[in-house]
């Protein structure tokens, strides 16, 4: 049987692969003088593996028993490598949460975690996620603050003469009407 010289093409017009052709038959059990010695160790499929062997061996270098020892040891550092301690993903577990009660803790904070990830001593991706928290944290801090303190005035406000508060008060009910639209 031969190949065609041209592919045909199938109907839907796309390009089918022409079949690898059959290799000769290598000789099955031993090594004729013309043909290299084929690796009879039985694969996962149960077919025999086929790779050449080794000089003088049965067995390609993947499956030489007396290489055993060597992929052994080759098997040990890819695992070395793949286990190496990488930079840390998260902190160690136990690590104090800061206290993060008002701006100026997160802002202490912030500028804190800015030299960690410099340092690599926190992976970017953490620092990318804490500081989106961190910073809606601030946002929310900086509101709860800004409530606080105009509270604060208005009790001040309230404890005036009221000829002296009256002015002061619609003010501060402009300040707090537009404080609370923003949030
Ligand atoms: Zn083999």
């Amino acid at each position: 049987m031969t190949t065609p010289a041209k592919r045909p093409s199938s109907p839907k017009g796309k390009a089918q692969p022409t079949p690898a052709p059959t290799p000769a038959p290598v000789a099955r059990t031993r090594a004729s003088a013309s043909t290299p010695a084929r690796c009879t160790h039985a694969t996962k499929t149960g077919r025999p593996c086929r790779a050449a062997v080794r000089p003088g061996g049965k067995f390609c270098a993947l499956h030489d028993p007396a290489l055993e020892g060597a992929r052994m040891a080759a098997r040990r550092r890819a695992a070395a490598t793949t286990n190496a301690p990488r930079r840390r993903r998260t902190l160690p577990a136990g690590t104090a949460t800061p206290d993060l009660g008002n701006s100026r803790d997160v802002v202490g904070y912030l500028s804190q975690l800015v030299g960690r990830v410099e340092r690599g001593e926190i992976d970017v991706r953490v620092g990318n996620c804490v500081g989106q928290i961190v910073n809606v944290l601030l946002r929310a801090l900086s509101q709860v603050e800004t409530v606080e303190r105009i509270a604060a005035i208005e009790r001040a406000v309230a404890a005036l003469p009221a000829d002296q508060a009256a002015g002061v008060a619609d003010e501060l009910a402009r300040v707090r009407a537009a404080s609370e639209s923003r949030q």
